[in-house]
């Protein structure tokens, strides 16, 4: 099995659409097509009828410069847009402007790329700039539809492509990827990658000697890691059976789970690229590139290292709390609230992730706020309840939302300090064991096994500070009495 998966080779095509730009790529309609009418959100320009114009938004290249940078792209010195000839409804124009062309033209940027946790290097071949066809929306299945609609509000809103090159090796690495990538471009903010369409990738996957399958479609990253698992599962087994895999192009059925083939493939579609003469080529100035710079906000990365030097976490516990924006976000909140900013690092970054793994959800799904991982955090390093404790309230505080002094308090959780009620118990305890009471007196060490009955006794709410001064101050006695 691990022999087979070394010779899995994933590539990925990501789309990301720019949507904090006001408009679209080439027009002043407004990017933010969501929740209007059907065709409603067009002009003359993102519709392509006659004579009209298009005009290059400045904003979007900023954006795109921005990316570029921080995926370690080197960018194209000038940088040309092309027709991409085909006939289909979703592009009334019968071409789309981006920018590659295997005849010699220039994307937006080449070479870069985004390190794993493993400190694997994925090389990103190419990312360019790009208009975002329409909507198509089908009446009933793809396979029975009889009726298709096009809706054109979101034509021509920017995008960004990005291909890697087939570096990746399993399922999970390509899911770890997409994370990098996701949480990098929302730190840098240029997209808000919870709108709905807004990220989409398509993927292709060979195993040892076998011909490239491509996965269309894939419209959330999380589907990804699925998508591929079936198309490696569905591969070996033909192979497995002698029968050969063929180059083709499939479409996955986030509903059903499966891929399903949309065409198998002869030879490369021909396009016709050609130069879109309307636009002229773009030349990215040294000084805009350093206004880009200047600009760029602190990235994952960064963050990470400073997680670790201004709040004392461990590399591990950083790593996981950037892995979101959200996340990290949520864990600077909460260590402005809390005395203990490692401890609040710790629960997000392990408690919290065991919860959501095993529930199936993600942090956005919770209804707690960073007052809520401080207020708990403060409760056990103020020794108000013990650690086991914590664990109960922390996860009644996921499940109500209720605060977790609360919820302890309800519960009868909190740490009884009392001195008189913890002479009681430490009495009853030392009557009912006496020959441990013995032990103690000659042996220092045989004070543990006391701690724990009192422990036991009260079901952990005792504090062990106190506790601990009381069963010496009565061993003491028992000593001296004797
Ligand atoms: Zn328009």
């Amino acid at each position: 099995m691990s022999d087979e998966v070394g010779k899995i080779k994933i590539g990925l095509e990501v789309h990301c659409q720019l949507t904090s730009l006001a408009t679209k790529l080439f027009c002043s309609s407004p990017a933010d097509y969501r929740e209007r009418p059907p065709n409603t959100n067009i002009c003359p320009v993102c519709i392509g009828t006659p004579g009209s114009l298009p005009a290059l938004n400045r904003k979007a290249v900023y954006y795109a410069t921005m990316v570029a940078l921080a995926l370690n792209f080197k960018l194209s010195d000038r940088m040309l847009f092309f027709r991409k000839n085909y006939f289909y409804p979703d592009m009334s124009k019968n071409f789309q402007i981006t920018q590659y062309d295997r005849a010699g033209g220039v994307p937006f940027a080449t070479d870069g790329y985004i390190h794993l946790d493993s400190g694997k290097k994925i090389r990103l071949g190419r990312m360019q700039l790009e208009e975002d066809p329409a909507k198509l929306s089908y009446d009933g299945t793809i396979d029975s539809s009889t009726k298709t609609f096009v809706d054109y509000n979101r034509a021509g809103v920017a995008l960004i492509e990005i291909v890697t090159e087939p570096d990746l090796k399993s399922p999970r690495e390509a899911r770890e990827f997409l994370n990098k990538l996701t949480s990098i471009v929302e730190h840098l903010g240029v997209s808000d990658l919870g709108l709905e369409g807004s990220v989409r990738c398509d993927a292709n996957i060979s195993l040892a000697g076998g011909r490239r399958v491509e996965v269309k479609n894939i419209s959330s990253f999380k589907e990804v890691e699925r998508a591929l698992s079936f198309e490696m599962t569905r591969q070996k087994s033909l192979t497995s059976k002698g029968i050969s895999i063929a180059q083709e192009t499939r479409h996955w059925d986030d509903v059903r789970r499966i891929t399903i083939s949309l065409r198998v493939k002869e030879e490369e579609q021909d396009y016709r690229y050609f130069p879109e003469a309307d636009l002229v080529p773009v030349v990215l100035s040294k000084g805009f590139i350093k206004d880009v710079k200047s600009d760029m906000p602190e990235l994952p990365k960064e963050r990470e290292r400073r997680f670790q030097q201004e709040y004392n976490l461990s590399g591990e516990t950083a790593q996981v709390l950037v892995k979101e924006k959200g996340l990290a976000d949520f864990f600077e909140d909460s260590a402005k609230y809390s005395k203990n900013a490692r401890e609040a690092g710790s629960w997000l970054a392990v408690d919290l992730q065991a919860f959501l793994n095993e529930a199936g959800k993600e942090l956005a799904d919770l209804e707690i706020t960073p007052k809520h991982i401080a207020e708990l955090v403060d409760m056990v390093s103020n020794a108000e309840v013990s650690r086991g404790a914590a664990k109960t309230i922390f996860l009644e505080m996921l499940k109500t939302s209720k605060m977790p002094r609360s919820i302890a308090e309800e519960k009868g959780l909190k740490v009884i300090a009392d001195s008189k009620f913890v002479e009681d118990v430490t009495e009853k305890v030392f009557k009912e064991n006496p020959k441990a009471v013995q032990d103690a007196v000659k042996d220092e060490k045989a004070i543990n096994f006391l701690l724990g009955q009192i422990m036991r006794a009260t079901r952990g709410r005792v504090d062990p500070a106190v506790a601990n001064r009381i069963v010496r101050e009565k061993l003491s006695a028992v000593k001296s009495s004797e």
